[in-house]
């Protein structure tokens, strides 16, 4: 079976009591996984990350940070740096997600500044990339993601590419207003992104881990996981259920295992 990832982003939904209590069932409810083949990870919000970390092992259930700021200190007010990330002891930092992109200005160049500072500070850095409807609908959508691609991981060298996973997240397909991609079109897409990280760092780049995201729900998981350019689902609004996540994580496992025997 290939190694799958699925992992979540609570947005700014949880406060710390809610947080604490999902994480503490979530561990819970998938502690039998097989842990060495299916990586687990929840993205809390920044006033959540502390008492997180101190609750949850993360040899099973990976933490992360909604974004990050590429200084270590400064004249920076709101940001997070990098250092204070490391103080909590979290494993990942989330860049470029479509409403940093969209709501808060975050550009290509920024997004890469950040993916840089994530990645020489040792975190994983969990690239999220997608085109828009309006994007989708011009027929742009593989150069979209090639400029985000290029420019997002313009000073990522070979080295670091262990530390690297990106999110394909079509902004068209994200949050209530999302329609889902179809697994046709999620695996298109995919493919594109797995040829062009091949083309930017050579046969190493085929070895990112490329993970779906917008509307993935227990209808859909199975058929989106067991494409073969689909390493992973990052789920919203499906996973904000402890309950609800397990089922989904283990219906995508089982579907993709029923697929290899
Ligand atoms: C997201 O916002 O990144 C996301 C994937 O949300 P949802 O699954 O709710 O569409």
């Amino acid at each position: 079976m290939k190694k799958l990832y699925f992992g979540s982003n609570l947005k700014m939904y949880k406060n710390i009591r809610e947080t604490t209590d999902y994480l503490i069932r979530l561990q819970k409810l998938t502690q039998d996984l097989e842990h060495e083949k299916i990586t687990l990870f929840i993205i809390p919000s920044y006033t959540s990350l502390d008492r997180a970390s101190g609750i949850t092992d993360q040899n099973q259930i990976m933490l992360g940070a909604q974004n990050m700021c590429w200084e270590e200190v400064g004249q920076f007010t709101g940001e997070i740096s990098p250092l204070m990330l490391q103080e909590l002891g979290i494993k990942i930092v989330e860049l470029g997600h479509s409403e940093r992109r969209h709501i808060f200005g975050e550009t290509n160049e920024i997004i890469g500044q950040k993916v840089k500072a994530a990645l020489e500070h040792g975190f994983i850095a969990l690239l999220c990339i997608g085109e828009t409807g309006k994007e989708k609908q011009c027929g742009i959508s593989d150069e979209i993601l090639r400029i985000q691609l290029k420019t997002g991981l313009s000073k990522v060298c070979e080295e670091e590419l262990d530390k690297l996973w990106i999110a394909y997240e079509p902004v068209w397909a994200i949050g209530v207003n999302g329609l889902p991609a179809s697994s046709d079109y999620a695996q298109e897409k995919h493919h594109v992104i797995k040829n062009i990280l091949q083309e930017l760092f050579g046969e190493p780049g085929k070895a990112v881990p490329v993970l779906y995201g917008g509307s993935v729900n227990l209808e859909n998981a199975g058929g989106l996981i067991q494409q073969p350019d689909i390493d992973g689902l990052f789920v919203g609004r499906s996973a904000w259920d402890a309950e609800k996540f397990n089922q989904l994580i283990r219906d995508a496992t089982e579907a993709v295992n029923m697929e290899v025997s």
